[in-house]
């Protein structure tokens, strides 16, 4: 509501700052080296109404990559691609309580199929889905899709990042023979699918973009600008069902309870949530916490929600 929109501009700015406060308890992801170089204090966040306008605060400008982020969207494309009955016969649907990047679940239970897309094990899988002549046409159907999105013809990938990971990622690389000796990737080949993961991690948005991309989401899948339909209903309800589940890690539940919003986290520390029916909202913070989500960023979405009463539950 118009009230609510008054009382955020007003009180962000300092809510920001405090929230920035936590960037010491947390650190950049070191695993790709490109990400470590990401400022240490930065926190940025953007917030979208249904109707354009919007209160953005703190770092706004920082450009940074969607990593996991991308995860949510991809799924949508393959929902989109094959429906649901073909994608859930390759991932599953449940959160594991393991690391991101774990291959333990992908040889205990269910033999080869990851439990889940929002895993690396199964969101390598869904880039394999995704349809194309091969990783260069698939990768440009997603970049395609992100840019309509985020309503911005200029999203492109981040190369160095891109580099950075492709050369570094052995263990995804682990992930993705594990899933080819069980069969899980049709029939591409291993560097095939992790050019197209790889990617789409290295897509390059700014908090404004993420909160164009939830705001699509906030409003069922119609972007309430153009009135243009870009996902169906159904797929907007399961990307946001993983979102809750599975979106922020091992910390998803914990996300759930203090904020209760779907939303989906990236080592990069971007954060992507969304209030139903009224804003898409998009935060970034280099520093992660101990569960790999940005720690100032959760901070600030947590006080938002609960002070404003966000929580969907
Ligand atoms: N590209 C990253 C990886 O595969 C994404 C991880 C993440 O953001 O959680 O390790």
């Amino acid at each position: 509501s118009a009230k609510n929109y008054e009382f955020i501009n007003s009180v962000l700015p300092q809510w920001l700052e405090t929230s920035r406060l936590q960037t010491v308890h947390g650190s950049t992801a070191a695993y790709i080296p490109e990400l470590a170089k990401a400022p240490q204090e930065a926190l940025g966040i953007h917030i979208m109404c249904g109707n354009g306008e919007h209160v953005s605060a703190g770092d706004c400008g920082h450009v940074f990559t969607l990593q996991s982020i991308s995860k949510v969207f991809t799924l949508i494309l393959a929902l989109m691609d094959h429906g649901e009955e073909a994608i859930f016969a390759k991932v599953g649907m449940e959160p594991t309580g393991d690391d991101f990047n774990s291959m333990l679940k992908l040889e205990l239970v269910r033999p080869g199929i990851p439990f889940n897309p929002f895993i690396n094990a199964g969101a390598i899988t869904i880039s394999s889905l995704i349809v194309g002549d091969g990783p260069e046409e698939k990768s440009a159907r997603i970049l395609e899709f992100f840019r309509r999105l985020a309503g911005s013809d200029t999203l492109d990938y981040n190369m160095d990042v891109y580099h950075s990971e492709s050369e570094t990622g052995h263990r995804n690389r682990s992930l993705a023979y594990f899933l080819l000796d069980n069969g899980v990737l049709g029939g591409s080949s291993v560097e095939d699918v992790l050019e197209v993961y790889f990617r789409h991690c290295a897509i390059e948005v700014t908090c404004a973009d993420l909160a164009r991309m939830g705001l699509i989401l906030a409003f069922d899948g119609k972007d309430p600008l153009t009135g243009d339909t870009l996902i169906p209903r159904r797929y907007v309800q399961i990307a946001k069902t993983f979102m809750i589940t599975c979106g922020m890690y091992n910390a998803s539940g914990e996300f759930a309870i203090q904020a209760g919003l779907p939303a989906k986290s990236g080592v990069s520390g971007g954060i992507l949530t969304l209030v139903p029916g009224q804003y898409g909202i998009g935060v970034v913070g280099p520093a992660l916490n101990s569960k790999g989500n940005s720690i100032a960023g959760v901070h600030l979405l947590e006080r938002l929600s609960q002070e404003l009463d966000w929580s969907i539950f």
